[in-house]
């Protein structure tokens, strides 16, 4: 008995200690010369571990029964020290040689151990691994109670679906390191910006849901958005990055926008996915017209990828030309949807929902490779030998193997990469201008022209605008639209030609339509404009017609 694992003590009929082995006298701190003639409650108090109620004597029991008795569940032993053990066992009467009951004996082993782990792996389940926050499973059921709760009370509950913007880009440039801590970061202050009722679950990857188990009001559940927003905005210093997490926060309400768990948690997302087409940043209520708008948006990403497949996209092609010379010095290339049954679909149509969906990273290399087919053709064929613009999101521009593609599309068609220039918007190369110095850089190493699209609508810092190995500023049309009729715009854009002069770019306007807008262009000496003064954007079929007309 002294050479086993397992505690065994006994007792004669009265409940008296008569015998403890090793493994008892270690567990119980009692020696068994102390122990032999005690009181077995004196020894061998044991309670239970939630209601800390003194457990049954299982030694009287068993000699009451005649039978083994197994221990009470979730009982703990108090040892002489007053220490806890959680323990598990059993005890059974001891016969003499007549059969007759002499006393019990009780087999007893620790099981904090196991206790503790079968603890931690409830807890694991409802938790998440990284944050420690609560997971899916215990939002899910933290909801329902809330509901619950909210019906019999006739209060509300709002349930928000919260997103990282641009989460993908961090973990794409700076490693998955840097985006856990930066995840870490925003699950502490989520926590820290709600009540102690509420619960800051991590719905997985980049996306929280906050439940706010009792609102007083619609405004209630718009101000802790905010205060969410403007939280996860403040820089965070993660090694030696300074990052800002922007959120796009959807908002769904009980009863208005949901009934059950579900629901709630869908109109959450899709009000989510609305304040991401509202220029992400920034939070949005459910509102049932979304779900319309959902439905299209589906509609058309399952069109752009069936049209992906049948080849129903086209090219445009639209001349930059020398204001002066009135000579052609590139031509962009822009998308089109020629969609069976609706006929030419505009890309401000659908390029969006390419971009939210990431479609347009597999549409972005179908461009890129036919922009240069083309061209390559057309020079072949002696029609012209200027470069080809193609226009590139943010998305695209972020993939890892975006340079690795490119070189491939050039070496297959053979362009030259100083014919191809690339249309960037400022808002995809100061998102982080740092990343993308390094990529200008080895694209223009290459060979390959860059241009700011859209330039002035952004925010370029102009220390960085230096910094950016760029060739072309395209000032964005909505200032050259109003040059005639808006002197602040006028002088936009005369502001921007003096620059690009400064700066050694070349500068072209965008959206040229009067006589007058080149007019005003000419006095103020930009070189280039692109407009339908000169061409509308010419299906590539058309094109060698417009060139040999001029
Ligand atoms: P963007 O890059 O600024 O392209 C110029 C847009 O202005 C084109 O619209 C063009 O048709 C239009 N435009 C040209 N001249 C004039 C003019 O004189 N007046 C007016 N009002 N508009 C003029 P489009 O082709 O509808 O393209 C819209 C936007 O869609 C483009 O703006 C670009 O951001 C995006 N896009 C087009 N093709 C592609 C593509 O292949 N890839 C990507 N990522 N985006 C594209
Ligand atoms: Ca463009
Ligand atoms: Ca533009």
């Amino acid at each position: 008995l002294n050479s086993i694992g397992d505690a065994v003590l006994s007792t004669d009929m009265e409940g008296q200690i008569t015998y403890l082995n090793q493994a008892a006298e270690k567990m119980t701190g009692w020696s068994c010369d102390d122990a032999t003639g005690q009181a077995l409650t004196k020894v061998f108090r044991i309670i239970n571990a939630t209601t800390r109620a003194t457990a049954p004597n299982p030694a009287r029991l068993a000699i009451k029964k005649n039978q083994c008795v197994g221990l009470a569940a979730d009982s703990v032993l108090i040892c002489r020290n007053n220490e806890e053990v959680a323990i598990e066992d059993s005890a059974a009467p001891i016969h003499n040689r007549d059969g007759k009951v002499t006393g019990a004996v009780i087999v007893f082993h620790d099981v904090s151990a196991s206790r503790d782990l079968t603890l931690k792996m409830s807890n694991l389940a409802q938790h998440d691994f990284l944050t420690g926050l609560p997971n899916r499973l215990l939002l899910m059921e933290r909801v329902s109670q809330a509901i619950g709760n909210a019906r019999r009370h006739k209060n509300q509950v709002a349930l928000l679906y919260i997103d990282l913007d641009f989460f993908k880009h961090v973990n794409d440039s700076l490693g998955h390191a840097i985006g856990d801590k930066l995840l870490l970061a925003v699950a502490k202050r989520l926590q820290a910006a709600v009540r102690a009722t509420d619960t800051v679950c991590r719905q997985g990857g980049d996306e929280f849901v906050v439940l706010l188990a009792e609102i007083e009001s619609p405004e209630a559940a718009a101000h802790v958005a905010e205060t969410l927003r403007s939280s996860a905005c403040k820089t965070v210093q993660i090694d030696n990055h300074q990052l800002h997490a922007s959120l796009s926060i959807g908002i769904s309400l009980f009863p208005d926008d949901g009934d059950n768990v579900d629901h709630l948690l869908q109109s959450a997302d899709t009000a989510m996915y609305h304040a991401k087409g509202m220029g992400r940043n920034n939070y949005q209520f459910f509102r049932a017209d979304m779900n319309v708008q959902a439905v299209k948006r589906l509609s058309i990403e399952t069109g752009i990828r069936r049209a992906l497949l049948k080849g129903e996209f086209l090219l445009c092609y639209q001349p930059q030309i020398d204001l002066l010379s009135k000579t052609t010095t590139g031509i962009e290339a822009l998308v089109r949807w020629q969609d069976p049954e609706q006929g030419l679909i505009s890309p401000a149509q659908f390029i969006p929902i390419a971009e939210a969906s990431g479609l347009i990273v597999p549409l972005g290399q179908w461009v890129l490779r036919e922009a240069c087919r083309q061209l390559q053709a057309w020079h072949e064929a002696g029609l012209l030998t200027v470069p080809v613009s193609v226009n590139i999101s943010a998305l695209e521009f972020g993939q890892k193997d975006f340079i690795s593609g490119l070189t491939e599309i050039l070496q297959e068609t053979g362009l030259s990469p100083n014919m191809l220039e690339l249309e960037l918007t400022e808002s995809v190369l100061m998102k982080d201008a740092e990343a993308a110095i390094v990529v200008l850089e080895s694209l223009k190493s290459m060979g390959v022209g860059l241009a700011i699209d859209d330039f002035g609508t952004g925010y370029s810092s102009l220390s960085y605008l230096q910094r950016f190995p760029i060739d072309t500023l395209k000032i964005d049309q909505s200032f050259v639209q109003d040059i005639a009729t808006n002197t602040d715009d006028a002088s936009i854009v005369s502001a921007i030609i003096g620059m690009g002069r400064n700066l050694r770019k070349r500068v072209i306007a965008e959206g040229v339509e009067t006589q007058e807008q080149l007019d005003y262009l000419q006095s103020n000496q930009c070189v280039e404009g692109q407009g339908f003064f000169f061409s509308q954007p010419l299906p590539a079929k058309e094109f060698p017609q417009w060139l040999h007309k001029r």
